[in-house]
C-alpha cells in the first residue's frame, strides 16, 4: 500500500489550482482576443423568416438570406417566396425601419 503524505497531497492540490487558474486566464484572454461581434438583427430576421431553408431566395438557407438583408446584399425582401405569401417582407421592412444600421442609416431594401 502506498502512503501519501499530507505534504505531497497539498502540492498536488496546489499544482491543480494553479493550472486551473492559468487555463482559466488563457480562456478569458482568448475570449477577448477572438471576440466576434454579431449583429443581433440577423438572428431576429431569421426568426421572422419561414425557416423552411429551401434556398428559393438564392441564399444558403434563411440565416444566409437574413445576413444578406442586414448587409444590404439582397435585392428585395420578396426573394423569399414562402415568406412573401405570408406577409413576411412587410414585417421585415418594418423591423429594419425600427432597427437601423449602427451608423444610423436605414437599410433601403425594398419589399418587392
Ligand atoms: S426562400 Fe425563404 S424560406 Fe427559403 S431559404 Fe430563403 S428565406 Fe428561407
Amino acid at each position: 500500500m502506498i502512503l501519501v503524505s499530507a505534504f505531497t497531497l497539498l502540492w498536488a492540490v496546489l499544482i491543480l489550482a494553479v493550472l486551473g487558474l492559468l487555463f482559466g486566464l488563457g480562456l478569458a484572454i482568448a475570449a477577448k482576443v477572438f471576440y466576434v461581434e454579431v449583429d443581433t438583427r440577423i438572428e431576429d430576421i431569421t426568426a421572422i423568416l419561414p425557416n423552411a431553408n429551401c434556398g428559393a431566395c438564392g441564399f444558403p438557407g434563411c440565416a444566409g438570406f437574413a445576413e444578406a438583408i442586414v448587409e444590404g446584399k439582397a435585392e428585395n425582401l420578396s426573394q423569399c417566396k414562402p415568406g412573401a405569401k405570408s406577409g413576411k417582407p412587410e414585417i421585415i421592412r418594418k423591423y429594419l425601419d425600427e432597427h437601423p444600421n449602427p451608423d444610423g442609416s436605414v437599410n433601403p431594401i425594398k419589399v418587392k
